[in-house]
């Protein structure tokens, strides 16, 4: 069977013990399926970038020894190629220019389709793309199956914001598909965003992916470890410690302490997600 993976993260913040059980979940899950394994760092927001991530992350791919099997990806570096599907999408009627104000959508989360069918220009506005009014289901390696109507739950989403950053959303889609991927392996938080990226997929004609939500590390607050909520950065000096929690927080068999490409080559070969707790967030506390 074909596979092809990816860690995507975020250079939002360093990354923390959180980000490090999806990166060796979805490591370990390429390889134990013969399959590639990439990086893509996901980098559209660029206000949101906090300085010294995104060459944090790099040290840390290098410090766990995951080996990429693809040169690592920016999004930011690839703007124009998100324009150009928005443009398709424009000429096959499927996404329009909104000019509604943060004030005027005010505590409504679900969008009305106010500027639907105004034909706005697309110079200085949010372009949104339409949602039909049907039932969105994946079937969720861990979760189960998950569903959403996206008219009912949401309405139309933005692709592209008034300032001009491109929506999360949309660059993980088209990225998935220029990269060939098959399977997704990401954190539970990310499950609520899978049917607005199945809907993009499929109104671009993009073969369908696989999914697995990995339950979430918790805090002692409660909270799922985030730079939001001050996650401790991965310290590198400690990374077969680090790993071998990380393997334990996944329920795998144990591995011995060694260099961190002996433990990920023990965890491949021992790896088995029938062990993974099929819930959104694990129990214990983490920092
Ligand atoms: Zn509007």
């Amino acid at each position: 069977m074909a596979y092809v993976g990816r860690f995507a993260p975020s250079p939002t913040g360093p990354l923390h013990f959180g980000s490090l059980i999806t990166a060796v979940a979805s490591y370990c899950d390429a390889r134990a399926h013969n399959g590639k394994w990439l990086v893509r760092i996901e980098d559209t927001d660029i206000p949101r970038i906090y300085p010294g991530s995104e060459d944090h992350i790099l040290r840390c791919i290098d410090a766990f020894q995951f080996e990429a099997d693809d040169a690592i990806i920016f999004q930011k570096d690839r703007l124009d190629l998100y324009d150009a599907i928005i443009n398709q999408l424009h000429k096959n009627h499927l996404v329009y220019a909104c000019q509604c104000t943060r004030k005027m959508l005010g505590s409504n989360h679900i969008y009305a389709g106010t500027c639907r069918d105004l034909n706005l220009p697309f110079e200085q506005q949010a372009i949104r793309v339409r949602v039909s009014d049907q039932e969105i289901c994946f079937s969720d390696r861990l979760q189960g199956t998950h569903c959403s109507n996206l008219q009912q739950d949401l309405g139309d989403f933005v692709l592209k914001r008034r300032d001009g950053i491109i929506n999360y959303q949309l660059a993980v889609v088209v990225d998935d598909y220029l990269q060939g991927m098959t399977h997704v392996v990401r954190g539970a938080d990310l499950l609520d965003n899978t049917e607005r990226q199945i809907w993009l997929g499929s109104i671009l004609g993009y073969p369908k992916l696989k999914y697995m939500h990995l339950p979430l590390a918790m805090n002692d607050q409660g909270q799922k470890l985030s730079k939001q909520n001050m996650a401790q950065a991965l310290d590198l000096n400690r990374a077969p410690e680090l790993l071998q929690q990380a393997i334990r927080a996944l329920h795998q068999p144990e591995v011995d302490l060694d260099t961190p490409a002996h433990m990920l080559k023990q965890a491949i070969a021992q790896w088995d997600i029938q062990h993974i707790p099929h819930t959104k967030e694990l129990e214990g506390t983490y920092l």
